[in-house]
Order: C-alpha cells, then sequence, then structure tokens
C-alpha cells in the first residue's frame, strides 16, 4: 500500500449495528442481518431536468433480497428470535415472502409465507422457494393471505412478521436517517408507492425522529401514491377487488392506513392514485433516462412526482427523494414493452462486422 491509499471505508454492517442506538434492541438482541439498508441516494438529472426539482432516488432495490423489506425484516427476525420464535409467518404480495424466508433461514428457524394464487411476480416466487419457505398459495387475494395469517398467529405458536408489527415500521424507519445524512437535511418532499402504508408511515416517522432530536429543519411533505384500481386510501374506502399490474401495491385493505392518515396530517402530506399506463410510462422514464431498474410498483413514485409537477405542485429548487422499493429483476416483463405497448425484440445479425457496423449506424472514420 502506498502512503496516499488512506483507507476511509469500512464494511456497512446492516441497520440494525449501524443504528441500534435508536432502535429497541439491547447486548440481548440476536442481530439477524445479511447486511441490508446503506443503499445508494442517487441524484437523478434527467428527472430534476424535467420538473425544475433537484431530485434523489433512494435505490431499495440494492438491499440484500432486492427490496426495502429486508429493513424492517432484520428487526422482526431479530426480534422474533430474542423472544424464543422457532416459526414465522406473513401474508405477502411477493417481497416480504423473499425476505421472510431469506431471514428465516439465515436464522435458523422457519418462515411460513401466505401468497395470493398466481399473483406474484416470477422472482420473488423463485426466492421464496431457493430459501426454502413454507410457501403457501391461497385461493384469495392479498387481504386474504393477511386476514388468515393474523389469525394463525393468534392460535398458534408462530410469529407474524408483517408490517402490523411494529419491528418491521421500526427497522423501514433507518431510511430516512441515512437520506438525512446524506442530505444533512431532510429533503422538501418524500414521494413514496403506497400499499399497505407501512413504509409511508416509516418515513414519517424516521423524519419526525430527525427533527425532534434537530438534525434536520424541517419536515418532508410525505406524498404518497396508489394504483388507481387499488386506491383505497385515495378514494376513502376499501377496495375488495383490487387491480394493477404493479402486484406489490395491490392492496384493498391497507394495514397502517390509519397510521398513515396521521403521517399525512402531521407531514401536509398527499395521498394519489396513478393508472397502470402512468406507472409503465414513468418505468421506462426511470430505466431509459436515468439507469434505474424497478419493479413496476416502485416506478410509482416517478410517476406521482411528475403529475405532482405537471399540477405545478413543486416549486423549482425544491428537493424531492423518490423511494423506488424493488429490484427490477425480480419483475422484469415490463421492460421488454416498448413506450407503445409492442413488444421488445432484440434485431438479429449474422457474425459479420459490416452488418453489424450498418445496423448501428456506424461508418469508417
Ligand atoms: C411492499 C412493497 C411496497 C408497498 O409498501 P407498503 O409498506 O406496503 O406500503 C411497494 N413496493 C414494493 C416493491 C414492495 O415490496
Amino acid at each position: 500500500m502506498t502512503a496516499t491509499a488512506v483507507r476511509t471505508s469500512r464494511q456497512w454492517r446492516g441497520v440494525i449495528r449501524e443504528y441500534a442506538d435508536r432502535l429497541d434492541v439491547s447486548d440481548a438482541t440476536p442481530v439477524v442481518t445479511l447486511g441490508e439498508g446503506g443503499t445508494p441516494l442517487i441524484e437523478a438529472p434527467a428527472l430534476s431536468a424535467r420538473t425544475g426539482a433537484r431530485v434523489f432516488v433512494k435505490f431499495e432495490g440494492m438491499n440484500p433480497t432486492g427490496s426495502f423489506k429486508d429493513r424492517g425484516m432484520t428487526m422482526a427476525i431479530s426480534k422474533a428470535v430474542e423472544h424464543g420464535a422457532k416459526a414465522v409467518i406473513c401474508a405477502s404480495t411477493g417481497n416480504t415472502s423473499a425476505s421472510a424466508a431469506a431471514y428465516a433461514t439465515h436464522a435458523g428457524i422457519t418462515a411460513a409465507v401466505l401468497v395470493p394464487e398466481g399473483k406474484i411476480a416470477l422472482g420473488k416466487l423463485s426466492q421464496a422457494i431457493a430459501h426454502d419457505a413454507q410457501l403457501l398459495q391461497v385461493q384469495g387475494n392479498f387481504d386474504d393471505c393477511l386476514e388468515l395469517a393474523r389469525g394463525l398467529a393468534e392460535q398458534y405458536p408462530v410469529h407474524l412478521v408483517n408490517s402490523v408489527n411494529n419491528d418491521r415500521i421500526e427497522g423501514q424507519k433507518t431510511a430516512a436517517f441515512e437520506v438525512v445524512e446524506v442530505l444533512e437535511d431532510a429533503p422538501d418532499f418524500h414521494f413514496i408507492p403506497v400499499g399497505n402504508a407501512g413504509n409511508y408511515t416509516a418515513y414519517h416517522r424516521g423524519y419526525r425522529e430527525e427533527l425532534d432530536r434537530g438534525a434536520t429543519t424541517r419536515l418532508p411533505r410525505m406524498f404518497g401514491f396508489q394504483a388507481a384500481g387499488s386506491a383505497p386510501i385515495v378514494v376513502g374506502h376499501v377496495v375488495r377487488d383490487p387491480e394493477t399490474l404493479a402486484s406489490a401495491i395491490r392492496i384493498g385493505n391497507p394495514a397502517s392506513w390509519r397510521l398513515a392518515l396521521e403521517a399525512h396530517a402531521d407531514s401536509d402530506g398527499y395521498f394519489g392514485a396513478i393508472d397502470d399506463a402512468g406507472i409503465l410510462a414513468a418505468h421506462r422514464v426511470l430505466s431509459a433516462e436515468v439507469g434505474i431498474f424497478v419493479e413496476p410498483a416502485s416506478a410509482i413514485s416517478v410517476a406521482g412526482l411528475l403529475e405532482r409537477a405537471d399540477a405545478g405542485e413543486i416549486p423549482a429548487g425544491s428537493t424531492c427523494v423518490l423511494t423506488v422499493t424493488g429490484h427490477g429483476l425480480k419483475d422484469p416483463q415490463w421492460a421488454l414493452k416498448g413506450p407503445g405497448g409492442e413488444e421488445a425484440t432484440p434485431t438479429s445479425v449474422p457474425v459479420d462486422p459490416a452488418a453489424v457496423a450498418e445496423t448501428l449506424g456506424l461508418t469508417t472514420t
């Protein structure tokens, strides 16, 4: 090593160890971690140019199982093990099952996961199976799965790790701490997808704690977005048969509805709905103009920003943070559709430099 090679980096230790002083953990808590958190906050010039705001993307697809669920799951599984649990159960639209399966396996306990039959993305199903969960496909939707999981956890010795479990929300609030560390204050606006509204609640809690301890000068306005066919909070009542291609937010009766309304009121927030075409258009902007690949539900943060900016609701120069919740490789099929919905098939070429150059529009120099 040369004298100038000053090494300052160190390995990120996962959210419990990084934020032990701000979570309900003690020396008695076994830390079950896969190194979650510490995800990049990426500046997005293409979105800044479109909106006149200063836009950053918090890329939660960079977590160990590819979604923000890992932040809450490290807490939920660690606390479950601390309390002697040998098995956990959850309902899931996919990512919770992938995360619960990975963390339970890591801890050497069993995960039972209930998913709506035929309704979860292939990548997520593969993860739950790969991590050896007891996976059951329920003949119902997510809301039915959650009701089942809650009932089973009440009557049998299994620990519920859905976001109705406060440990999940606590772990997830650490994402707000990370944003504040990078920006050295809270943003003006925070955009986020809303399904069960646990993450909306968690970010608000994290930002609220930062303000209360004097680390920031403001509380960001929490802007949450639901898919138009699945927007109970926006329409103000339970949606019986929620529909959207964004399977991670296909939820008709959000578990954290009441908490989210409190967060909304405290932060002068906003709830809006975006239709599936708007979600896919934003998905394309994010992947083709910013270089970040997410699953469809995550793209609703981008769609929400563009919609609110178009409506003139985002003052020029505002700092906006967008949480994109899950990785694009979990549910990649949507990328294969062009902007007009046409199937994008790669052009076939012979093994011939001249032909390839011509196809690429290259001319010799
Ligand atoms: C779970 C999930 C959501 C929704 O989060 P809630 O806390 O249920 O509102 C959004 N996007 C992805 C990718 C998810 O996995």
